[in-house]
């Protein structure tokens, strides 16, 4: 059976350099905390935890003393960097580079509405990690909405600011700059309150839709292996499924059955942006075995 991996599927860059900053300390200190689990994989974690690894959420944070902690590439509101500093805690900050940017970019616009009286707006989800960082820059002000719906808690009259989670949909982004315009438009007849939308959807995030339904197209049966919790993961996968009906998730190599590839030429096995190259391997791996037994 042939049997390809996705080069496009797995950690993106901000998680893999994350990573590797752990793994480079572990190697040094044999122990370090994060803050959160640093990657939303049951199996990644647990290889990680077995190298001295431990997730700690912030109520742990709170009693830690002068200990190594890792801030995960989500990043961190600063509220949790001013609790480092007092808790003599050594600070490793693997905040991806690109949502340091955003955190820049957000904070800067919270000024700037201080000044015009205006709103920044945050599309993202109010419990995601990342939108908690986004947030914490503008001391708790900005508005987070996670739907349409939640627009009405903007006020059309006033200027805004409206930024995106790294990780959202482009279309369901697009929709919501657009509703909001609306809102605007029909608010002044002008339409000329002052509203700017930043382009903040992450590159390596948005072409993994259109890439992941060309791969699943292309193999008789897909072999998708994500977490369970991983909403990226379910999306992907209703993704690859709805282009190709021999679909099939999996968390590890362990749930492979050998009828799906029963009359298959070819198989492809892909993930979500929180699935680890060397799972997709072992699972290769075992179609392998499970098809070259019967052949
Ligand atoms: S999705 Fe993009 S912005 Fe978010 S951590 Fe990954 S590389 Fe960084």
């Amino acid at each position: 059976m042939d049997v390809t991996i996705d080069p496009s599927s797995g950690f993106c860059f901000g998680v893999r350099r994350a990573i590797e900053q752990a793994e480079d300390l572990l190697d040094r200190e044999g122990k370090l905390f994060c803050l959160g689990d640093l990657v939303h994989n049951k199996s990644e974690m647990e290889r990680l935890e077995r190298r001295g690894l431990t997730s700690i959420d912030h109520s742990a944070m709170k009693k830690l003393r002068e200990a190594p902690l890792l801030f995960r590439a989500h990043g961190e509101p600063p509220s949790s960097y001013e609790l480092a500093g007092k808790n003599s805690i050594t600070l490793t900050d693997a905040t991806c580079p690109i949502v340091k940017k955003l955190q820049e970019r957000v904070r800067k616009a919270w000024m700037e509405m201080k000044e015009s009286g205006g709103q920044v707006v945050i599309f993202g989800n109010p419990v995601h990690p990342e939108t908690i960082g986004l947030r914490g820059q503008t001391g708790g002000e900005a508005i987070v909405v996670s739907a349409a719906g939640d627009l009405d808690a903007v006020d059309p009259s006033l200027p805004v600011a409206l930024f995106s989670q790294t990780t959202k949909n482009p279309v369901e982004y697009k929709q919501i700059a657009g509703e909001l315009r609306k809102r605007m438009k029909q608010h002044l007849a002008s339409g000329e309150v002052p509203r700017k939308v930043y382009n903040t959807i992450c590159g390596q995030i948005s072409g993994r839709t259109p890439r992941i339904r060309e791969f699943a197209a292309s193999h008789d049966v897909i072999v998708f292996v994500g977490g369970s919790q991983s909403s990226n993961a379910k999306v992907l996968f209703g993704q690859c499924r709805e282009v190709n009906p021999g679909s099939w998730f999996v968390t590890g190599a362990g749930e492979v059955a050998g009828e799906w590839f029963e009359g298959a030429g070819s198989a492809g096995v892909c993930g979500a942006t929180s699935t680890p190259r060397w799972l997709m391997e072992e699972v290769a791996e075992k179609i392998r075995q499970l098809t070259n037994s019967r052949a």
